[in-house]
């Protein structure tokens, strides 16, 4: 678990009080991972308490983040300073959140990054690292995983040493965040609910933290006597009970779809979540209803016809990415789930999307 955390609008400002005692020394830095959305935007950058040899590094969230770009970071920190940095902070959404989390362990352990997708591979305890999320719903801020694409795989480093040590809740920092963008990552979060709540590895303290955030998620998307502060404070908690459930449980059948779609089209994982889930109603149907209700308040328009023109080979990469997440599927539709899930019943699910 994440240990120590901190809430409140305006809360950012706290940065500098928080790791001050944290500075090894004048020689190892901090290194700021910004999402690339706040250059030159002052709101965040002028609030950065930089000194002695401390580094923003602007990092693009246009595409998930990859093994190799989580080395070459590496290789630039260990190559630019002779000291160990004092630790790493994270500024953004799950991209950037998951980027922070694997850069700090990988200066503590050897190799590569992709020697480490799985379960309990790392080693060493990981360099001091904070999250700080500025766009709700992953639930990276709290989670155990971060979640990585790499030649052979898209999958997460899952270990104790990857969960941040200190995170910073500030609702003001989602303000900004584009309409579609807060509804994909946003549903990120109620898909989280609804798969850890249906599944069959749910237990008394998933469904606790799942309920909870299951109801913010209602009020947020559904309830019109909210005001927009109201709104990002219940976001914010919402992303982090989700988070909090799926990890005494699993996720389920639209991420395993989702992580396909990501693996073959780069879609990413909030919209690859909602283009999956809005055709899963036979596995999900009340969750499924609940959706196209809050994706017709938002007057969301998702893409359609990403899958009409692949090839038989392309369906099967998909195909293999999404078989491949035994847990999820085990999750969904207990531990016979092969008997529903074949290749031709996952195509056809694809064909329509
Ligand atoms: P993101 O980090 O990819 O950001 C989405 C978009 O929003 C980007 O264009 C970004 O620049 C923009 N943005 C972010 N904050 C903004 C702000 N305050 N104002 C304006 N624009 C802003 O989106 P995400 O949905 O948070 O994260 C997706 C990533 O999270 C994926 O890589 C996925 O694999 C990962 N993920 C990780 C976990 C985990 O537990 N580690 C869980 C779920 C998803
Ligand atoms: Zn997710």
């Amino acid at each position: 678990m994440v240990s120590k955390v901190i809430f409140g609008r305006g809360s950012f400002n706290q940065l500098e009080d928080i790791l001050a005692p944290k500075r090894l020394n004048v020689k190892a830095p901090f290194i700021y991972f910004v999402d690339d959305v706040f250059q030159g935007n002052d709101k965040i950058t002028s609030r950065i308490p930089l000194g002695y040899e401390d580094e923003i590094i602007f990092v693009s969230a246009a595409d998930e983040p990859k093994t190799s770009q989580i080395d070459a970071l590496v290789e630039h920190i260990i190559l630019k300073f002779k000291d160990r940095p004092s630790g790493i902070i994270g500024i953004g959404g799950g991209t950037l959140l998951d980027i922070a989390k694997a850069v700090s362990i990988m200066l503590t352990n050897e190799g590569e990054a992709s020697d480490y997708q799985g379960w309990d591979l790392v080693k060493n305890p990981a360099i001091y690292h904070v999250g700080i999320p500025t766009i709700s719903g992953t639930g990276s801020e709290v989670s155990r995983t971060t979640v990585l694409t790499g030649p052979e795989k898209k999958l997460g480093i899952n270990s104790d040493y990857t969960p941040f040590d200190q995170v910073v809740l500030d609702p003001e920092l989602i303000n900004d965040v584009p309409k579609n963008q807060w509804f994909y990552t946003g549903m990120d979060c109620y898909i989280h609910c609804v798969e850890s709540l249906t599944g069959t590895y749910l237990n008394a303290f998933s469904q606790s933290y799942g309920e909870k955030a299951m109801a913010l998620c209602k009020e947020v998307f559904l309830d019109n006597t909210l005001d927009k502060k109201e709104a990002q404070d219940k976001l914010m908690m919402a992303s982090w009970h989700g988070g909090m459930s799926i990890a005494y449980s699993q996720v389920g059948i639209a991420h395993a779809m989702s992580y396909g779609l990501s693996y073959l089209l780069g879609t990413k994982h909030g919209l690859g979540n909602c283009i999956v889930f809005d055709q899963l109603e036979e596995f999900y149907p009340e969750g499924v209803k609940l959706f196209k209700a809050m994706k017709l308040k938002h007057n969301i328009q998702l893409p359609q016809g990403l899958c009409k023109d692949l090839t038989d080979a392309e369906y099967n990469t998909m195909i293999d990415v999404a078989l491949s997440l035994v847990p999820l599927w085990e999750n969904a539709l207990g531990p016979n789930w092969k008997k529903t899930i074949t290749r031709d019943k996952l195509k056809s699910m694809y064909s329509v999307m």
